[in-house]
């Protein structure tokens, strides 16, 4: 056995150095020295772009288990001054994916001292969560064509829960998402004649206040419908002339796809109509997807029983987190489970400017993971 990692001091070393969605070369890089001399019993990089899947253990006819964390950092400056503090200017771990991934490789050493006999365990860190499409990109890998998973599991931390407690619940754990980009093609005239164009002005005002009034934002409540403007571009600051287009983007959640998928018929029957009554060419795209993760419920038994085992405390709670995350293509396809650890109650919100992840957590995750895994394969 080989001296014991240092985690926090490695989770702040990634902490100082966050690189954005599908860019984290460097971050694998150092991952990947870790790993290294872990000695795992399989080893891909460059997976779905900057992945790395470290397996240990070696009976491939065996049952399998994939654990998650992700790799990438947020477009956000951070206004920490900690001697660990981002030192790329503009760029910050502020979703604690500097901690999942300290948490992941806690959990490889423990691999690594004592292997599975049974079975094999696969730990994924994945590149892109926060852009939605690393998940998919690690999926579409050729490498990946073959590779069956009995069970996938993976956490977020969670400011606002008591230190260590965690939060499993079966069925949806976190909300359906999709964004719908709704452009309105007009015509520029004079802005002294604005009745020889057709200004996108108004129609964009109806849009805005028909798709609030779709809402029923009360997360304590079945059918949740969250309909969010975050961009508007309309004309240009060019005072001689009226408007012709504009672009509105929106978020839509629900707690299901087929809710989800109600909502988006509604908000673009919203735009068709408003467009129409306003002679506005309309084109509606949809990006920016995350399915609803899905927690099978023998996975989440199984969590439940493993956060029991460690003397961690279960936290209730009635409905799913409103984000959205793309673990839920992995829980799409296969079984599997995604829960919450509590970062403390005082802790600050996920992708706030001062957020740092808390280094006590880190044995928490390592423990709870642990024993999942270990329960999981030796039954
Ligand atoms: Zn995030
Ligand atoms: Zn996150």
């Amino acid at each position: 056995m080989s001296t014991p990692l240092d985690l926090s001091a490695f989770r702040r070393e990634l902490h100082a150095h966050p690189e954005l969605a599908g860019e984290e070369r460097e971050t694998a890089q150092r991952i990947l020295a870790v790993l290294k001399a872990l000695k795992p019993d399989g080893l891909l990089t460059e997976l779905g772009g900057t992945g790395l899947l470290a397996t240990f253990g070696k009976d491939e006819a065996g049952l399998q288990v994939m654990v998650r964390c992700e790799l990438d950092a947020l477009a956000i400056p951070e206004v920490n001054d900690f001697e660990h503090r981002s030192v790329i200017p503009g760029k910050s771990h502020k979703c604690g994916h500097d901690g999942h991934m300290a948490i992941l490789t806690g959990l490889a050493e423990k691999l690594s001292n004592k292997r599975p006999a049974r079975g094999r365990v696969h730990l994924l860190y994945q590149p892109a969560e926060e852009n939605g499409t690393g998940a998919a990109s690690v999926l579409a890998d050729p490498r990946m064509k073959d590779r069956h998973f009995d069970l996938v599991l993976a956490l977020h931390n969670l400011p606002g829960y008591p230190l260590g407690s965690a939060v499993v619940r079966k069925g949806a754990f976190t909300a359906s998402v999709n964004s719908l980009v709704i452009t309105l093609q007009g015509r520029t005239s004079h802005a002294a004649e604005p009745e020889h164009g057709i200004n996108p002005a108004l129609a964009v005002a109806e849009i805005l206040a028909g798709s609030q009034a779709l809402q029923h934002n009360v997360p304590e409540e079945d059918g949740l419908r969250v309909v969010t403007v975050v961009h508007v571009d309309l004309g240009s600051k060019d005072y001689g002339i009226s408007a012709g287009r504009a672009e509105v983007h929106l978020t839509v959640r629900c707690w299901t796809d087929a809710e989800l998928r109600q909502l988006e018929q509604e908000v673009q029957q919203l735009a068709r109509t408003t467009a129409g009554k306003h002679k506005l060419y309309v084109d509606i795209r949809r990006c920016f997807t995350f399915q609803a993760n899905r927690n099978e419920d023998a996975a989440a038994e199984l969590v439940e029983q493993a956060v029991r085992s460690t003397g961690h405390a279960l936290v209730p709670r009635a409905h799913p987190f409103k984000w959205g995350e793309d673990f839920g293509l992995f829980t799409a396809r296969y079984k599997g489970c995604m829960f919450g650890l509590g970062a403390g109650e005082e802790h600050s919100a996920l992708h706030n400017p001062d957020y740092d992840f808390p280094d006590a957590l880190i044995p928490h995750g390592v423990a709870i993971f642990e024993a999942a895994v270990r329960q999981y394969l030796d039954g």
